[in-house]
């Protein structure tokens, strides 16, 4: 068996054409989807990620705030600002790009944030609400493969979801949305980290296969059965000298060998990366629809 190889891309590109149409009935009602973005300091790779989604923005005719402060910001200063963007009508989610310099709280800065506004999905109360399933903003790289698995018609109820890695960002949240009983989840799942023993034995019952370590090879062939559906959402840089960067982007599963496994397969570059910001547009479209719905109850 060869793997059915998903195109993120595609998938990514399709959503965010039906955003667009949606920004565009919203704008046509007086109610422009806005984000307001916060970068903190100038690290490159948070900077190229910013200016990303508010490209992103601009493309699907949302409105976006930008702000890049100073390194030297003081907590204080970004709370202010984040005060300000949640009493502004125009903007219906908040993004503060992480990390933050060492001197801000990140705690502190994302409870500042208006529930109502969270569409990064990292305020406590909103983390909450998804693990009771009550409707809430999703995080977005996990609600982005929630749609990768519903697009390509992958079965998650009654299915064995083994997720490899527990971060805030991406295990945690993944494995409670494929445990809810709801649509596109009630699936049986187990979570491995690196306490777990013989991580292949518990891989290797995988239908669903779900890998976010950052690590390379940390899913290797022997690790899978055949036909497993696998999600890869590691970003790895590997030296490669004939890149012009002098590297490339590879995920955290032996793609080549255990593509001849799988029955489906995301790539990196190319799988589960172009919906986490595809997804952040759909929570601040859902924020405003939100906000319209208010004001013409
Ligand atoms: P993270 O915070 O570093 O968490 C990694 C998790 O994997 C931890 O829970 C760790 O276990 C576990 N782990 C690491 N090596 C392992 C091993 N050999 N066996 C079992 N478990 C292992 O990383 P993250 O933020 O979740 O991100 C994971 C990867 O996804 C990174 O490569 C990141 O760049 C990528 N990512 C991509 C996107 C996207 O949009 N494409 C979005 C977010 C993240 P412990 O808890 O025991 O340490």
């Amino acid at each position: 068996m060869s793997a059915r190889i998903i195109d993120g891309k595609e998938i990514a590109a399709q959503m965010r054409q039906e955003l667009k149409q949606e920004a565009s009935e919203l704008t046509a009602k007086g109610m422009t989807p806005g984000l307001g973005v916060i970068l903190v300091g100038d690290d490159p790779a948070s900077r190229s990620y910013v200016t990303a989604k508010e490209r992103a923005c601009d493309k699907a005719g949302l409105y976006s705030d930008d702000n890049r402060l100073p390194a030297e910001t003081t907590q204080e200063e970004l709370l202010v600002l984040i005060r300000k963007m949640n009493d502004d009508p125009k903007i219906h989610g908040i993004l503060v790009q992480l990390p933050l310099p060492g001197h801000i709280g990140e705690s502190a800065t994302l409870i500042t944030i208006d529930p109502d506004k969270d569409v990064d999905s990292f305020h406590p109360w909103t983390v909450g609400n998804m693990v009771i399933g009550e409707h809430t903003f999703l995080p977005c790289t996990p609600h982005g493969i929630v749609q990768i698995l519903e697009r390509n018609n992958v079965e998650t109820s009654g299915a064995h979801v083994v997720v490899v890695g527990r971060s805030n960002l991406v295990g945690i949240p993944i494995a409670n949305m494929m445990l809810q009983k709801k649509k596109s989840a009630n699936a049986t799942v187990t979570i491995c980290h690196t306490g777990t023993k013989d991580l292949a034995s518990h891989t290797r019952q995988a239908d669903i296969l779900i890998v976010a370590a950052g690590r390379t090879n940390t899913v290797t062939a022997d690790m899978v059965k055949d036909g497993v559906v696998v999600i890869d959402v590691g970003v790895n840089r590997v030296e490669d000298e004939r890149r012009k960067l002098g590297f490339r982007l590879v995920g955290d599963v032996d793609f080549e060998n255990v593509k001849k496994k799988a029955s489906l397969i995301t790539p990196v570059p190319g799988g589960v990366g172009p919906m986490t910001i595809t997804m952040l547009l759909y929570n601040t479209i859902e924020s405003a629809k939100r906000t319209l719905a208010k004001e013409q109850a």
